[in-house]
């Protein structure tokens, strides 16, 4: 496993709330904090960290189990808020800890297709700048405008 760990000074309340605008790296940095802060552990992982369990925060007995694909960045849980949102503090510790979390400063990619900004609904045109929203799809760089109305 990979030494991970968090800075003495950060609380559980630092990293118990996604910002507006969330990065899906910036989220899997603050959500593995946030569960290790919560004492979550990563148990039985495979030989090459795609197959593991993280134990529950909150329920005593519980490890809900967890699968990786670090080639992707992509990751599965079982856990009620992995199915919710597609990420949760269990993907988080294991990516951390079994391959390394992804880089802060991952560039922005190119649009290829016209879509929809996640955080504000305004229209992405192909070569505009989007990275992965924390929160599922992909929203534009420095995309603070008010949002659209639905
Ligand atoms: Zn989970």
């Amino acid at each position: 496993m990979i030494p991970y760990d968090v800075p003495g000074d950060v609380t559980l309340r630092d990293v118990s709330r996604s910002p507006r605008g969330e990065t899906w790296p910036q989220a899997m940095h603050r959500l593995a904090a946030k569960a290790l802060i919560s004492g979550c552990q990563v148990l039985d992982a495979n030989a090459d960290g795609t197959r593991c369990r993280v134990t529950s925060a909150r329920l005593r007995n519980v490890a809900y189990r967890v699968w990786l694909d670090p080639e992707r960045h992509a990751a599965r849980c079982e856990c009620a808020a992995w199915h919710a949102v597609g990420i949760c503090g269990h993907t988080a510790l294991a990516t951390a800890m079994l391959h390394g979390l992804p880089s802060l400063d991952t560039p922005p990619l190119v649009a290829a297709f016209a879509g929809r900004c996640s955080l504000t609904g305004q229209p992405i045109a192909p070569g505009d700048a989007i990275t992965k929203s924390a929160r599922g799809g992909w929203m534009l760089v420095d995309c603070e405008a008010t949002p659209v109305a639905a």
